[in-house]
Protein backbone atom coordinates (compact mmCIF):
# COMPACT_ATOMS: atom_id res chain seq x y z
CA UNK A 1 0.00 0.00 0.00
CA UNK A 2 1.35 3.24 -1.17
CA UNK A 3 2.42 5.57 1.71
CA UNK A 4 0.93 9.37 1.23
CA UNK A 5 2.56 12.09 2.49
CA UNK A 6 0.17 15.17 4.69
CA UNK A 7 2.53 18.55 4.83
CA UNK A 8 0.17 20.73 6.59
CA UNK A 9 0.61 24.91 7.36
CA UNK A 10 -0.20 28.29 7.21
CA UNK A 11 1.27 28.66 3.33
CA UNK A 12 0.96 32.35 4.30
CA UNK A 13 2.40 32.86 1.17
CA UNK A 14 4.31 29.00 0.33
CA UNK A 15 7.88 29.44 -0.21
CA UNK A 16 10.83 27.33 -1.47
CA UNK A 17 11.13 26.24 2.31
CA UNK A 18 8.14 24.83 2.24
CA UNK A 19 8.06 22.90 -0.91
CA UNK A 20 11.67 21.74 -0.75
CA UNK A 21 10.71 19.95 2.30
CA UNK A 22 7.64 18.49 1.10
CA UNK A 23 9.72 17.24 -2.19
CA UNK A 24 12.65 16.08 -0.12
CA UNK A 25 10.66 14.01 2.09
CA UNK A 26 8.67 12.58 -0.61
CA UNK A 27 11.25 11.40 -2.45
CA UNK A 28 13.38 10.25 0.88
CA UNK A 29 10.72 8.35 2.88
CA UNK A 30 9.28 7.00 -0.93
CA UNK A 31 5.88 8.25 -0.72
CA UNK A 32 3.35 8.06 -3.21
CA UNK A 33 2.22 12.06 -3.21
CA UNK A 34 2.47 14.82 -0.69
CA UNK A 35 -0.99 16.22 0.61
CA UNK A 36 0.00 20.27 0.89
CA UNK A 37 -3.03 21.28 3.55
CA UNK A 38 -3.60 24.84 4.14
CA UNK A 39 -5.28 25.89 7.59
CA UNK A 40 -8.05 27.47 7.83
CA UNK A 41 -7.81 29.24 11.16
CA UNK A 42 -4.20 27.93 12.43
CA UNK A 43 -5.11 26.84 16.43
CA UNK A 44 -1.58 28.19 17.66
CA UNK A 45 -0.91 31.56 15.78
CA UNK A 46 -2.25 35.08 14.77
CA UNK A 47 -4.98 34.73 11.68
CA UNK A 48 -3.27 34.26 8.52
CA UNK A 49 -3.07 37.66 6.89
CA UNK A 50 -4.20 36.35 3.47
CA UNK A 51 -7.60 34.39 3.26
CA UNK A 52 -8.20 31.00 2.26
CA UNK A 53 -8.84 31.33 -1.18
CA UNK A 54 -5.92 33.16 -1.53
CA UNK A 55 -3.26 31.36 0.08
CA UNK A 56 -4.97 27.74 -1.96
CA UNK A 57 -4.29 29.84 -4.96
CA UNK A 58 -0.76 30.83 -4.51
CA UNK A 59 0.09 26.94 -3.55
CA UNK A 60 -1.75 26.00 -6.71
CA UNK A 61 0.58 27.94 -8.68
CA UNK A 62 3.33 26.78 -6.63
CA UNK A 63 2.59 23.17 -7.33
CA UNK A 64 2.53 23.35 -11.21
CA UNK A 65 4.13 21.60 -13.55
CA UNK A 66 4.37 18.10 -11.23
CA UNK A 67 1.92 16.38 -9.76
CA UNK A 68 3.39 14.45 -6.28
CA UNK A 69 2.88 17.75 -4.04
CA UNK A 70 -1.01 18.47 -4.47
CA UNK A 71 -3.24 20.69 -2.96
CA UNK A 72 -5.42 19.32 -0.41
CA UNK A 73 -8.59 22.03 0.51
CA UNK A 74 -10.14 19.78 3.09
CA UNK A 75 -9.43 22.29 5.63
CA UNK A 76 -10.16 25.21 4.25
CA UNK A 77 -13.89 23.46 3.02
CA UNK A 78 -14.37 22.21 6.77
CA UNK A 79 -13.61 26.19 7.99
CA UNK A 80 -12.96 26.91 11.53
CA UNK A 81 -9.97 26.23 13.72
CA UNK A 82 -8.10 23.28 11.58
CA UNK A 83 -6.95 20.70 13.80
CA UNK A 84 -4.84 18.31 12.44
CA UNK A 85 -5.86 15.14 14.19
CA UNK A 86 -9.43 16.23 12.64
CA UNK A 87 -7.65 16.38 9.20
CA UNK A 88 -5.68 13.05 9.80
CA UNK A 89 -9.34 10.91 11.11
CA UNK A 90 -10.74 12.32 7.60
CA UNK A 91 -7.53 11.12 5.75
CA UNK A 92 -7.46 7.96 7.68
CA UNK A 93 -11.35 6.91 6.48
CA UNK A 94 -10.54 7.54 2.97
CA UNK A 95 -7.32 5.23 3.14
CA UNK A 96 -7.76 2.79 6.25
CA UNK A 97 -4.50 0.99 5.67
CA UNK A 98 -2.41 3.34 4.10
CA UNK A 99 0.81 4.19 5.42
CA UNK A 100 0.09 8.26 6.55
CA UNK A 101 3.47 10.26 7.04
CA UNK A 102 2.73 13.55 8.60
CA UNK A 103 5.51 15.59 7.84
CA UNK A 104 6.99 18.74 10.09
CA UNK A 105 9.26 20.66 10.44
CA UNK A 106 11.89 20.60 13.60
CA UNK A 107 9.85 23.67 15.00
CA UNK A 108 6.34 22.39 14.49
CA UNK A 109 7.51 18.90 15.90
CA UNK A 110 9.12 20.77 19.43
CA UNK A 111 5.52 22.69 19.78
CA UNK A 112 3.47 19.29 18.80
CA UNK A 113 2.52 18.59 23.27
CA UNK A 114 -0.18 21.83 22.80
CA UNK A 115 -1.74 19.90 19.27
CA UNK A 116 -5.31 19.52 20.08
CA UNK A 117 -5.67 15.88 21.32
CA UNK A 118 -1.61 15.39 20.35
CA UNK A 119 -1.53 11.93 21.90
CA UNK A 120 -3.28 10.76 18.96
CA UNK A 121 -1.72 11.88 16.06
CA UNK A 122 1.33 9.35 16.23
CA UNK A 123 -2.05 6.31 16.37
CA UNK A 124 -3.31 8.04 13.13
CA UNK A 125 0.17 8.80 11.56
CA UNK A 126 3.85 8.43 11.34
CA UNK A 127 5.63 11.44 11.87
CA UNK A 128 8.14 12.31 9.28
CA UNK A 129 10.44 15.39 11.08
CA UNK A 130 12.38 17.08 8.62
CA UNK A 131 15.35 19.23 9.95
CA UNK A 132 14.76 23.18 9.64
CA UNK A 133 17.16 25.95 10.27
CA UNK A 134 17.92 27.03 13.97
CA UNK A 135 15.92 24.32 16.12
CA UNK A 136 16.99 21.48 17.34
CA UNK A 137 15.47 18.58 18.88
CA UNK A 138 17.31 18.29 22.39
CA UNK A 139 15.80 18.92 25.43
CA UNK A 140 12.20 18.43 24.53
CA UNK A 141 12.03 15.78 27.16
CA UNK A 142 8.43 14.38 26.73
CA UNK A 143 8.83 14.51 22.75
CA UNK A 144 12.62 12.91 22.98
CA UNK A 145 10.81 10.02 25.00
CA UNK A 146 8.29 9.83 21.96
CA UNK A 147 10.97 9.79 19.42
CA UNK A 148 12.86 7.19 21.37
CA UNK A 149 10.10 4.61 21.97
CA UNK A 150 8.95 5.44 18.14
CA UNK A 151 11.92 6.08 15.84
CA UNK A 152 12.16 4.65 12.59
CA UNK A 153 15.18 3.17 11.72
CA UNK A 154 15.12 4.03 8.02
CA UNK A 155 12.24 4.82 5.71
CA UNK A 156 11.21 1.44 4.75
CA UNK A 157 10.18 1.33 8.08
CA UNK A 158 7.07 3.53 7.47
CA UNK A 159 6.06 1.16 4.77
CA UNK A 160 4.89 -1.75 6.36
CA UNK A 161 2.61 -0.35 9.47
CA UNK A 162 0.35 2.27 8.80
CA UNK A 163 0.92 4.93 11.46
CA UNK A 164 2.92 5.22 14.98
CA UNK A 165 6.98 5.52 14.00
CA UNK A 166 9.12 8.77 13.92
CA UNK A 167 11.67 9.00 11.02
CA UNK A 168 13.72 12.08 11.10
CA UNK A 169 15.17 13.80 7.98
CA UNK A 170 17.89 15.70 7.44
CA UNK A 171 16.46 18.05 4.35
CA UNK A 172 18.92 20.62 2.78
CA UNK A 173 18.95 23.71 4.74
CA UNK A 174 16.61 26.64 3.72
CA UNK A 175 16.25 29.72 6.16
CA UNK A 176 13.04 30.82 4.94
CA UNK A 177 9.77 31.98 7.32
CA UNK A 178 6.64 32.84 5.31
CA UNK A 179 6.72 35.74 8.28
CA UNK A 180 10.43 37.25 6.54
CA UNK A 181 8.63 37.04 3.23
CA UNK A 182 5.62 38.91 4.59
CA UNK A 183 8.38 40.93 6.07
CA UNK A 184 10.56 42.13 2.76
CA UNK A 185 6.99 43.00 1.07
CA UNK A 186 5.90 44.92 3.55
CA UNK A 187 9.79 47.05 3.00
CA UNK A 188 9.02 47.27 -0.38
CA UNK A 189 11.53 44.39 -1.37
CA UNK A 190 11.00 41.55 -3.50
CA UNK A 191 11.36 38.07 -2.11
CA UNK A 192 12.35 37.04 -5.36
CA UNK A 193 13.99 33.58 -5.55
CA UNK A 194 12.66 32.62 -1.71
CA UNK A 195 9.19 31.99 -3.33
CA UNK A 196 8.52 30.16 -6.61
CA UNK A 197 7.97 33.13 -9.83
CA UNK A 198 4.17 31.99 -10.08
CA UNK A 199 3.87 32.88 -6.37
CA UNK A 200 5.51 36.18 -6.87
CA UNK A 201 3.88 36.89 -10.17
CA UNK A 202 0.19 36.63 -8.24
CA UNK A 203 1.31 38.67 -5.05
CA UNK A 204 2.89 41.76 -7.58
CA UNK A 205 -0.38 41.21 -9.79
CA UNK A 206 -2.83 41.31 -6.96
CA UNK A 207 -1.65 43.96 -4.40
CA UNK A 208 -1.72 41.18 -1.48
CA UNK A 209 0.34 41.20 1.65
CA UNK A 210 0.80 45.38 1.49
CA UNK A 211 2.80 44.74 -1.89
CA UNK A 212 2.79 48.49 -3.50
CA UNK A 213 4.00 48.78 -7.21
CA UNK A 214 6.23 51.28 -7.84
CA UNK A 215 6.02 53.73 -11.13
P1 LIG B 1 5.54 31.81 9.57
O1 LIG B 1 6.88 32.45 9.33
O2 LIG B 1 4.37 32.69 9.13
O3 LIG B 1 5.39 31.31 10.99
P2 LIG B 1 6.39 29.33 8.30
O4 LIG B 1 7.34 29.74 7.24
O5 LIG B 1 6.94 28.74 9.57
O6 LIG B 1 5.40 30.53 8.62
P3 LIG B 1 4.14 27.46 8.20
O7 LIG B 1 3.12 27.46 7.11
O8 LIG B 1 3.74 27.94 9.53
O9 LIG B 1 5.40 28.31 7.62
O10 LIG B 1 4.85 26.03 8.33
C1 LIG B 1 4.25 24.84 7.94
C2 LIG B 1 5.21 23.70 8.13
O11 LIG B 1 6.36 23.91 7.33
C3 LIG B 1 5.74 23.49 9.56
O12 LIG B 1 5.80 22.09 9.79
C4 LIG B 1 7.12 24.11 9.51
O13 LIG B 1 7.97 23.49 10.44
C5 LIG B 1 7.55 23.77 8.09
N1 LIG B 1 8.53 24.70 7.53
C6 LIG B 1 8.29 25.95 7.10
N2 LIG B 1 9.41 26.52 6.61
C7 LIG B 1 10.39 25.59 6.72
C8 LIG B 1 11.80 25.58 6.36
N3 LIG B 1 12.39 26.64 5.83
N4 LIG B 1 12.51 24.44 6.62
C9 LIG B 1 11.89 23.37 7.20
N5 LIG B 1 10.58 23.32 7.54
C10 LIG B 1 9.84 24.41 7.30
Amino acid sequence: MSAIGVFGGTFDPVHLGHLRVAWECMEQAGLQRVHMIPAATPPHRREPVADGVTRAALLRAALAGQDRLVLDERELRRGGVSYMVDTLLDLRAELPRAPLCLILGTDAFLGLERWHQWERIPELAHLVVAHRPGWTLNGASRLAQLLDERRAPGPEALHDAPAGRILTLEVTQLDISASRIRRLIRQGREPRYLIPERVWNLIERHGLYGHRKTA
